[in-house]
């Protein structure tokens, strides 16, 4: 197995470099606060750095299934357009990405296709439920793709979460989160801010 360059701790030291570790008093998309939180984008937009989290994510996909035949990387717009175009260029391979219709349903746009039996690797930014991979790996499946495995840079379900094929991470964090009626940071009275791309 290939050694992989870049362990955990200095990848969270690159979010402290970027400003991408905040802290702070955080509404997370499960509704539960927290102290911390991972902001992926403040990472990303340097592209030095997407392309090192991109190498190593793809490293680490090649270490878990044992094979680096990828015909092509997929990911959910918005957040996981950089780093799956960077691990598409770790792989050599073409990146596509999904977004959703009126209806909210995952599809592929702009003339994007995939050949019957194509093998792809689903990437996201962060992991949290494991929703948005799921839905792009049953839309894959659905077109005749084989999907291999799926990756993120952060998992922030502490590994729990379920996409149904293989999946590597670059950091698998168990979020310290409160319940609002007992969080202490609501008791200290600070505002509440929701970081994330999705509208509160
Ligand atoms: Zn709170």
């Amino acid at each position: 197995m290939r050694e992989v360059a870049l362990s955990p701790e200095s990848l969270l030291d690159i979010f402290r470099q970027t400003g991408a570790y905040l802290k702070g008093h955080f509404r997370l998309t499960s509704g539960l606060h927290s102290p911390e939180y991972l902001q992926c984008a403040l990472v990303l937009q340097h592209p030095n750095h997407a392309e090192t989290c991109g190498r190593e994510l793809a490293a680490a996909i090649k270490a878990l299934t044992g094979t680096s035949s990828v015909d092509v990387v997929v990911s959910p717009a918005m957040g996981g357009l950089m780093i799956g175009h960077e691990v598409a260029r770790a792989f050599g391979v073409r990146h596509i990405f999904t977004e959703r219709d009126t209806d909210r349903k995952m599809t592929l746009r702009r003339g994007f296709s995939l050949q019957p039996g194509e093998r792809a690797v689903v990437i996201e930014d962060v992991i949290t439920t494991g929703g948005s991979t799921l839905e792009v790996v049953e839309l894959l499946k659905a077109a005749g793709a084989e999907v291999v495995a799926a990756g993120s840079v952060i998992d922030r379900s502490g590994g729990k979460a379920d996409v149904s094929v293989p999946r590597a991470a670059l950091v698998t964090l168990n979020v310290t989160a409160y319940n609002p009626a007992e969080c202490p940071l609501c008791e200290q009275g600070l505002p509440v801010v929701k970081p994330g791309s999705r509208p509160s």
